[in-house]
């Protein structure tokens, strides 16, 4: 079909037109018999708006990503002028400068020691990558034993098989299980499982006494371990204490076992400071980056390592220890523009900073959701804040997934002007840094309406 005038395009024809050819992720496309699909013209700041004209709040940063808004002026002139000097060149045996800039730009930021940066697509492969650099590592110091991974319960690292694999979300997971790799999985410190009266720490630090022991058991074969930091986002946002990281990390060095951070979802920004890792003063052996590095605007992904991790792949090629992984669009110079455009809003507009008042201001309208009889908690991470409900306050018994409640939450909202896109029955906001007051305002409301129409029977 020719393209037909953008002002004779209308939001119902477009999506039937869709529902022909495509096929869209995460979705049972038979839903879409009863659910629009939505059909968006144009995105401006923290909205998103269709052919007729109505709005949307992005409360989900289109699946995490969005940092400065849609069409953010800075990101735009900076992609503009990129266009007009290199859209792509093969990132194998040839350089351009927005990857370099943002290779230096990724070391000065990242924790201390990350030195090396290699760039991949997309989050999935930049766990990949990771998985792959820490087993080939330990092969060429000579430990071709150390062969397993272990994880989290409750992780989520993308939907490749590798990433599936050292995942443990079992909805996305369990069809899969006859083409992973069996990963050794530990229980996770998330505190919502903590004891009444048991500090978020003190149940963090009794989580990691089993992984502790798992490692102890497991190190000769373990390559390295991997986790969310501070939080278990496509887990349902479920958050835990930074001493579980600062004692992996020591224990991770004392075991000999690397460990990956992936901060695919929680960096820039997200848990209230730069990276996650921060907040429990450590550094990795792999860093994985992806989502927010171009602010939103186009897949790239990066794995940052140490300077011990490269030096064991610099050899004569002869001797076959090369990183031999690539993907086509590697290092896209598009990409990496917008990567750089969206660090340079860090630098100059201190966002991180003025987060701080509006993830305050956030937590303290949402607190009253504390209150209703089916919300089992509220809980907050600088920017990420989650609400749970549940068929029964006291017992914390959930409601059957079947009943799939989050989904009357998702058309509620997209009624009401708001995009929210809840984990099961968890409602959650993560909203682009550039959200004010009013918006925070509409999005807490409309999520306290569905809550009630979702829990009233
Ligand atoms: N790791 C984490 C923690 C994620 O949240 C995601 C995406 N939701 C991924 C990895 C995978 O990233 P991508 O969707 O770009 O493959």
């Amino acid at each position: 079909m020719n393209a037909i005038p953008e002002n004779q395009l209308h939001s119902a024809s477009l999506a039937a037109r869709d529902l022909r050819v495509l096929w869209h992720p995460c979705t049972q496309m038979k839903d879409h018999e009863t659910l629009p699909l939505v059909a968006i013209r144009r995105g401006s700041g923290a909205w998103l708006e269709d052919f007729e004209g109505k709005r949307y709040l992005d409360a989900v940063s289109s699946w995490w990503v969005n940092l400065f808004g849609h069409a953010n002026p800075r990101i735009n002139a900076a992609l503009s002028a990129q266009l007009d000097k290199l859209e792509h060149v093969i990132f194998a045996g040839f350089t351009h400068e927005p990857a370099v800039r943002l290779a230096e730009q990724l070391v000065a930021l990242t924790p201390p020691g990350l030195t090396r940066c290699f760039l991949a697509d997309n989050g999935s492969a930049a766990v990949e990558v990771a998985l792959k650099m820490s087993f080939h590592y330990w092969r060429n110091r000579g430990l071709p034993q150390k062969t397993r991974f272990m994880t989290l319960q409750n992780s989520y690292h993308g939907e490749t098989l590798g990433a599936l694999a050292v995942g443990s979300v079992e909805l996305y997971k369990t069809l899969y299980k006859p083409l992973l790799m069996d990963v050794l999985t530990a229980p996770s410190p998330d505190s919502y499982n903590r004891e009444p009266g048991e500090s978020c720490e003190a149940y963090a630090l009794r989580q990691f006494a089993h992984m502790e022991r798992l490692l102890a058991e497991h190190a000769a074969e373990l390559a390295a371990v991997i986790v969310e930091p501070l939080v278990q986002c496509a887990g349902g946002m479920r958050m835990y204490h930074p001493v579980y990281l600062t004692r992996l990390r020591e224990a991770c060095t004392r075991y000999g076992v690397h460990m990956i951070a992936d901060e695919i979802a929680v960096g820039f920004g997200r848990t209230g400071t730069m990276f996650a890792c921060e907040q429990a003063s450590i550094s990795p052996d792999f860093l994985c980056l992806s989502k927010g590095l171009t602010g939103g605007y186009l897949p790239l992904s990066a794995v940052m390592t140490t300077e011990d991790v490269y030096a064991a792949f610099y050899d004569e090629y002869t001797n076959l220890t090369a990183f031999l992984h690539s993907h086509s669009y590697t290092g896209n110079p598009l990409a990496c523009t917008a990567a750089l455009a969206t660090l340079d809003i860090f630098a100059t507009e201190r966002p991180i900073e003025s987060n701080r008042i509006k993830a305050a201001y956030l937590g303290q309208r949402a607190r009253q959701l504390e209150d209703h009889p089916h919300v089992s908690e509220v809980r907050q991470c600088g920017m990420i804040l989650a609400v749970e409900f549940v068929k029964d306050k006291r017992s914390r018994e959930p409601y059957p997934w079947t009943e799939r409640r989050g989904q009357l939450i998702y058309r509620h909202s997209l009624q009401n002007g708001v995009l929210l896109r809840p984990i099961g029955n968890v409602v959650y906001f993560m909203p682009p840094y550039i959200v004010d007051e009013t918006e925070m305002d509409l999005m807490v409301q409309v999520a306290a309406d569905g809550i009630e129409l979702a829990t009233c029977d």
